[in-house]
């Protein structure tokens, strides 16, 4: 039985060193052009087959084991978040206004790492390992409206070869060091990006009779829309709607001709996302029709729920036992109400999506995601690695 754990330990100074570089040197989504070379450099090193500027700054590569088998798909974000880093590590960011702020660096130079375990255990192996470093997982869009996952989806990542399962993994700082969540079923939530315009007669402030308030109408559709997640969605499932800006008028004595309200709704659940756009759509659109005015909605699926495959979940927790035998694995799901693009891939091929613990309050080391302070325990790190690679393993043996 290989010790996965004492392999990733071993290279440790690889992995870390490659974390801090990428830190240093952070990329949003769409530029990581430093970032790819390096990946790409490092997995043509190891004699592997890679192709770049897949989704313009994704790259892949594919492991062919001993022996013939499905092919296993393990993902690993690569982009950074246009935050000020303020964390004063010594290997903080060097460009001002960018960061990884969320621990994508860690799980390139996870997936590097991974890739140089496994590449040692080819005879191991009955299938294929196809590495994606995939780019744009924060929400930047290209062009056509897709996300690095569903652009890489549709440049054909998932085909030549076909691929039969995924994984995919996240450093999560909610969580301590040494906990870990490999859930089965909905674990990240579903999103939707809405943008309501509110359409009224504009006019003089103090003459509201000759004029239809836009103002009122947006403030009343805010209201109202609370009550979807309070009054219509079952309270043991969770949802979410916000409201996240609002704008209207400019002038102390000018009733505006229209308001521009945009947010954001998060679901797990098909039927539970359902009643929310319905209710959603119901209340904008009679809302404003009861104060006069008229609106229009534009709604866009950013991506849908993270669902894990319980027969590859389980061989995830399986792998777990063999590395971390003492270890409690946290099942529940619904983890996050934060989305997650690789959604897109799972949609297609069953996989895991799981998370390793990156907290240490001791040390300091426990903001949360996208918090300009935020950190992680680098001892995750080889944890992370080991467990990908085993259960690769696990997986293809
Ligand atoms: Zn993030
Ligand atoms: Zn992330």
């Amino acid at each position: 039985m290989t010790d996965f754990l004492a392999k990733a330990q071993e290279l440790f100074n690889y992995t870390q060193t490659l974390r801090r570089d990428f830190h240093m040197h952070p990329e949003l989504g769409f530029e990581e052009i430093r970032t790819a070379g390096i990946v790409a450099k490092e997995l043509r090193e190891l004699g592997l087959e890679t192709a770049t500027g897949i989704a313009k700054t994704g790259v892949v590569a594919l492991l062919e084991g001993a022996k013939p088998g499905p092919v296993l798909l393990l993902r690993f974000d690569t982009d950074a978040l246009p935050i000020e880093e303020e964390t004063g590590a010594e290997y903080a960011s060097t460009i001002s206004g960018k960061m990884h702020a969320c621990g994508h660096d860690g799980h390139v130079a996870v997936g590097l790492t991974v890739a140089k375990m496994l590449n040692e255990m080819r005879d191991d192996l009955a299938g294929s390992v196809k590495f994606v470093f995939q780019p744009a997982e924060e929400g930047v869009v290209n062009q056509e409206g897709r996300s690095g996952a569903g652009q890489m989806i549709h440049e054909g990542v998932l085909e030549n070869p076909k691929v039969n399962q995924a994984l995919a993994l996240h450093l999560w700082n909610s969580k301590p060091l040494g906990w870990l969540g490999i859930g089965t079923g909905p674990m990240m939530a579903g999103a939707e990006y809405f943008k309501i315009t509110v359409y009224g007669k504009g006019g003089h402030g103090a003459m509201p009779q000759v004029s239809v308030d836009p103002i009122l109408a947006a403030s009343e559709i805010v209201s109202a829309l609370q009550s979807v997640v309070a009054r219509n969605v079952d309270p043991l499932k969770p949802a979410v709607l916000t409201v996240a800006s609002i704008k209207g008028g400019e002038a102390f004595n000018v009733i505006p001709p229209k308001v521009e309200l945009t947010g954001t709704i998060r679901t797990f659940e098909p039927e539970v996302r359902q009643i929310v756009l319905e209710r959603f759509e119901t209340i904008v659109l009679n809302m404003a029709k009861a104060m006069g005015c008229t609106a229009e909605i534009n709604l866009k699926q950013i991506s849908p729920a993270v669902i894990n495959a319980s027969e590859i979940a389980e061989k995830v927790r399986i792998a777990t036992g063999h590395i971390f035998p003492e270890t409690m694995i946290d099942e529940g799901n619904y983890l996050t109400m934060g989305a997650e693009d690789m959604a897109f891939m799972l949609e297609k091929v069953p996989g895991c999506y799981f998370f390793v613990g990156s907290a240490n309050t001791e040390k300091g080391l426990d903001y949360d995601h996208h918090h300009p302070k935020f950190d992680i325990d680098e001892d995750a790190l080889p944890r992370a690695a080991a467990l990908m690679a085993a259960a690769a393993v696990e997986i293809l043996k």
